[in-house]
């Protein structure tokens, strides 16, 4: 039910409908400073093209998002999930690759870039290795092996699964069409 509220207001952001702008601002900041009950978590990529709340058409206090580029599991990534799982009781988590990404091209060219930027590469690399040098597959495989990793590593986010209460999904948002296609 979560993912398909996620997925509906995904529906109204690409047909350029947008309710969560009709919210009262001011009400929801008031009746959230004290508590936040999201109901669905998303690892995004920290892309400026993927701005999770307009793509899901939510606002305040609505939905937990993690960003990291390339999104990819990492131990802080870990702990601000289960954060979300454990104490607000997301029900459910969807991670979002999104088309063109860079960080994903990037790890599959490998070149010598500044700085940490080559950190994210090994993350990467699993789902560039079952992708046939396909930039649209790599990004798809990305967004499933982060997905299973997140299902696989956490032991919160695994006992909340095996008890019914947290689905955890993956998808990929095209950039083009602004619509979220969940696998
Ligand atoms: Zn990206």
């Amino acid at each position: 039910m979560a993912l398909q509220e996620l997925l509906a207001g995904n529906r109204r952001f690409a047909a350029n409908q947008l309710t969560s702008i009709e919210h009262d601002l001011n009400i929801l900041k008031q009746h959230t400073v004290e508590k936040q009950e999201p109901f669905a978590g998303v690892l995004s990529c920290a892309d400026s093209r993927v701005p999770v709340e307009l793509v899901f058409d939510q606002s305040i206090g609505q939905i937990f998002v993690a960003r990291v580029a390339g999104n990819i599991v990492t131990p802080e990534i870990i702990a601000s999930l289960e954060y979300a799982v454990a104490v607000l009781g997301i029900r459910t988590l969807l991670v979002l690759g999104h088309t063109n990404c860079g960080a994903v091209k990037a790890a599959m060219k490998s070149d010598v870039v500044p700085g940490q930027i080559s950190s994210l590469y090994s993350h990467i690399r699993p789902a560039v290795d079952q992708s046939a040098g396909s930039v649209d597959k790599a990004i798809q495989v990305n967004a499933r092996l982060q997905a299973e990793l997140l299902r696989t590593s956490s032991t919160v986010i695994r006992q909340a699964i095996a008890a019914s209460t947290l689905k955890v999904a993956a998808g990929v948002y095209d950039l083009a069409t602004g619509k979220v296609a969940v696998s």
